[in-house]
């Protein structure tokens, strides 16, 4: 480890999206955190902003409700220590474009490529940057360092980062498939290997982060070979609004029958999808499980479909693997379902994985991490923590 952590600095980690920030100040090295953040609303008069530390939450409403005014309204909610004992700033970047395969420490040059991204990320690089301008402007004497989403799949060959499209939609328009979620991949793969007592380089996994977004990826030697989201993330997964996987076909024909344009059919496929588009009530697997137990026969279809494709996927992504070790659920859903872990399990029994019922119905609390019986590969549940690797890629850069 760096400096830094062994010197005990804290590591402020900022997630800015286009109206609400998060962040946390954490031991790079322990991942204790001394306190989390949130601002809601930003860029509205309704604009909030609170901190929660050991159980205590200050909040206040700032005047100025930018993301400067916010990012400075929860700097101004901590006390002296706490904002001194910040010693770097990790900031989540949802899109590193073509270039960037690591984290890296944002300067002029870095921040002019991430302003020339947006067009990939329209959504979401806009909020990423304010949130690097305003915590540099509040905090100019520390290492900003941006940690990309899409980084670690930045190793997949390329026929599996390519689309089969016309050459120059590549070359000239950097159509690829970019995977994101790569901090929770890496991070939970990671945590694999150390569960099972083996060197990431010798291991074959894929990893199933199934949170409200969903991806699947499939880590060889430690490095990402696949992955299910593409150019964006729509791609792959059924997801909690989003549909995953479609023949992009129906986009101009629902369009014309609906009298609206690509780019809402789209917007529909990112929101009104997914879980909440087969079930027609709920974007939320809680929800689903239990209007489902309760004869919602919609809600019962949409967690079918949802566990369906999740095992298809697996059973795809092997083939990148040559090997398979082990099958990692991550995610809110990966992590606390036993109902949905179990029904993808039950589909990936060609490969050999068999469920433990009594591990899995306890989350593999007690069987570190282990769901399933010895013999085939391995089923495992690893919390992940975005957060924490944030915050180690900072420290170590900063
Ligand atoms: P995330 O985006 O990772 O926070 O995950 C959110 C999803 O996790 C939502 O669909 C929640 O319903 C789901 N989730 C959280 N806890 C549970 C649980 N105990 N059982 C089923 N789904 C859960």
């Amino acid at each position: 480890m760096t400096a830094l952590s062994d010197a005990g600095g804290h590591v402020l980690v900022v997630n800015a999206g286009s109206s609400s920030v998060k962040l946390a100040v954490l031991d790079p090295v322990s991942g204790r955190r001394a306190l989390t953040g949130l601002a809601e609303r930003v860029g509205t008069q309704d604009a909030s902003v609170r901190i929660d530390r050991d159980g205590e939450r200050s909040t206040s409403t700032p005047d100025d409700v930018s993301h400067a005014g916010v990012i400075e309204a929860l700097l101004a909610l901590m006390t002296g220590d706490e904002r001194s004992s910040i010693t770097a700033v990790g900031h989540r970047v949802v899109h590193g474009g073509p270039t960037y395969s690591s984290s890296v420490v944002v300067d002029d040059v870095v921040r002019a490529d991430l302003e020339a991204l947006t067009p990939l990320a329209p959504l979401h690089l806009p909020g990423n940057l304010a949130g690097i301008d305003a915590t540099t402007a509040a905090l100019p004497d520390l290492p900003q360092v941006a940690v990309f989403d899409t980084a670690f799949h930045r190793t997949m060959p390329a026929y599996a980062a390519q689309y089969a499209v016309p050459r120059s939609w590549r070359d000239d328009l950097d159509v690829r498939r970019y995977g994101f979620h790569g901090t929770s991949h890496r991070y939970v793969s990671g945590a694999a290997a150390e569960l099972l007592g083996r060197p990431p380089g010798e291991l074959g996994l894929v990893t199933l982060h199934l949170g409200n977004g969903c991806s699947a990826a499939a880590v060889r030697g430690g490095r990402s070979v696949d992955t299910t989201m593409g150019f964006t993330p729509l791609e792959g997964l059924v997801m909690g609004s989003r549909s995953g996987d479609i023949d992009p076909g129906v986009i101009p024909y629902v369009a014309e029958r609906l009298g609206v344009d690509a780019a809402e059919v789209v917007r529909r496929l990112n929101t009104e999808s997914g879980l909440l588009g087969v079930s027609g009530t709920s974007n939320d697997m809680r929800t689903l499980l239990e209007a489902a137990a309760a004869g919602d026969e919609d809600a019962a279809l949409a967690v079918e479909l949802f566990c369906y494709r999740a095992a298809k996927h697996v059973a795809a992504l092997s083939v990148a693997l040559g090997r398979l070790d082990a099958v990692v659920f991550t995610g809110g859903i990966g992590e606390n379902s036993a109902p949905v872990r179990a029904a993808v399990l039950a589909r990936l029994s060609v490969l050999g994985v068999h469920l433990d019922a009594e591990a899995n119905h306890a989350n593999g609390a007690t069987t570190g991490g282990r769901i399933s019986t010895p013999g085939g590969p391995v089923a495992l549940v690893v919390p992940t923590d975005e957060e924490l690797l944030i915050a180690r890629d900072t420290a170590d850069l900063a």
